[in-house]
């Protein structure tokens, strides 16, 4: 929807889908999960990270923010905030995440550090799985942070 006039901006207000917020919970998460991989212990994108201000691709996650927002249904949240190494531009997402992921995290913020190291451990693992299973093993790629 393209905002132009006072009109447009009250009918998208009045327009239920327009507020994010007010979905129910399951679209929230049906959706959230078309573009964010929400399985395990960070959101991670299912998209190149792109820099809003100048295009380029060589944005950094760089560290993650894990919240509640008392007063929604879809109340727990994960601001992810990233950097292009580029132009220098910070921005966040901020993601709603399950409450699986919620609880999974022992404190309310990660670093890019901290993310890989966890992530890293759960991609050792995979591996190890896939490696005592006696398939073929194949790379399992952690592309962030
Ligand atoms: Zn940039």
């Amino acid at each position: 929807m393209v905002l132009r006039t006072a009109e447009d901006v009250y009918q998208a207000m009045t327009d239920p889908y327009y507020y994010f917020r007010d979905m129910p919970t399951e679209e929230v998460h049906e959706r959230v999960a078309q573009r964010w991989d929400v399985s395990g212990r960070f959101p991670l994108p299912r998209f190149a990270l792109c820099c809003p201000a100048c295009g380029q691709l060589e944005v950094i996650y760089s560290q993650c923010y894990f919240h509640d927002r008392k007063d929604s249904p879809s109340k727990h949240r994960a601001d992810v905030q990233c950097k292009c190494t580029i132009c220098s531009h910070a921005f966040v997402f901020g993601v709603v995440i399950p409450g699986r992921m919620a609880r999974a995290a022992t404190k309310m913020q990660y670093n890019r550090r901290e993310i890989r190291q966890i992530l890293q451990k759960a991609t050792d693992k995979k591996n190890q799985a896939v490696a005592a299973s006696g398939l073929p093993v194949c790379a399992i790629r952690v592309c962030y942070p």
